[in-house]
């Protein structure tokens, strides 16, 4: 392995929890290396406003506040590249991470490659992804300013995105499958107060009709069966999240298959490590995120200058 594909710590994937890191360890000493499929920022990049980020007053967009960790972490010396990574292994103290024919190795890994979107599995909602269909009201909204929204979920991102695309539309509904929102009260009250937005509540989603283009939604009522048919434009869905571990199918997760670790982000393999949303924990947030990564480049420094002593 030559020098410039050589590192002190990699980490896969370039949200929030791996730029976190990649600054700290970056400027904690560490030649540090970001590889991600995407353009650097992850889910944070679709938060409209990031308003609860401590301190960060006024707020700014999540688009903003993710440019502006992937420069502070290059101004540390971290490098960040956009690769799609195949496959790890680790031989003796030696990580090396695949990118088809390329390779890149370290003696310390960070799994921060996060959780990706929740499908509803209902008839239609494949089909019609990309034609009404979305996952991203940041990124598709503004294709329904003025038309009739569906939002599917009862959680901070089914409410935050309501209340998103509720600056483009008057014409909300959301859709919730119990009688109450899972959403923290301050996102849920807010979402419950605006005009915008009707709430059908004990309601899941039947199937999404449409002829090349969504065009109505069918519902069933959790209570009594009864299904209702109602015409829209779009369909946007937040049903949670799973978390993205294909490349750590070897590490042990918890009920959800999130990754374990202690609470030094140390995973069971020694040297690696997990941090973001890939990880089991009671609260995913940007600054729990934010805090996973700094923990894992505090841990991965320790590391890797043990192993650097020990060679000497
Ligand atoms: P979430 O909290 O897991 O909520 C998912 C929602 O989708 C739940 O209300 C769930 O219903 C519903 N759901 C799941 N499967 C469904 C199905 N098949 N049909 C219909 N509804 C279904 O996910 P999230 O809202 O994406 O949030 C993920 C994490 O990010 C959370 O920890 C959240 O706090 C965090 N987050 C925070 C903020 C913020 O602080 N502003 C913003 C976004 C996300 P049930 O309630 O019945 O289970």
């Amino acid at each position: 392995m030559s020098e410039e594909t050589f590192y002190d710590y990699i980490i896969i994937g370039a949200g929030v929890a791996g730029l976190s890191s990649a600054q700290y360890a970056a400027r904690g000493g560490l030649k540090t290396l970001v590889i991600d499929v995407s353009m650097p920022g992850g889910q944070a990049l679709t938060i409209p406003t990031l308003e609860n980020y401590p301190g960060l007053y006024p707020s700014v967009s999540g688009t903003q506040f993710c440019v502006n960790m992937k420069e502070q972490a290059e101004s540390f010396g971290a490098v960040v590249i956009q690769k799609a990574v195949s496959s790890i292994d680790k031989i003796s103290d030696v990580f090396t991470v695949y990118c088809g024919k390329e390779k890149y190795s370290s003696y310390a890994l960070l799994i921060a490659t996060g959780a990706s979107h929740r499908k509803l599995g209902v008839p239609g909602e494949a089909e019609l992804e990309g034609r009404g269909v979305s996952y991203c009201a940041t990124c598709d909204g503004p294709f329904f300013k003025g038309k009739k929204i569906f939002v599917i979920g009862g959680g901070d991102s089914a409410c935050d995105e309501a209340m998103f695309l509720s600056t483009l539309s008057d014409d909300i509904t959301l859709v919730h499958r119990r009688d109450t929102l899972r959403a923290q009260k301050a996102v849920a009250d807010r979402l419950l107060a605006n005009p915008k937005v009707k709430v059908i509540f004990n309601s899941k989603v039947k199937q999404i009709k449409g002829e090349g283009r969504v065009q109505s939604i069918e519902l069933e009522s959790t209570v009594d069966a009864a299904v209702t048919e109602h015409s829209c434009d779009a369909v946007f869905i937040f049903a949670g999240m799973h978390p993205v571990t294909e490349l750590v199918e070897m590490l042990p997760k918890d009920e959800g298959g999130y990754i374990k670790t202690d609470d030094e982000m140390q995973t069971l393999m020694s040297g690696m490590y997990a941090a973001g949303d890939i990880r089991s924990k009671p609260f995913r947030q940007v600054v729990t995120a934010v805090s996973d990564g700094a923990i894992a480049a505090h841990s991965a420094i320790s590391y890797v200058m043990k192993i650097k002593d020990d060679k000497k």
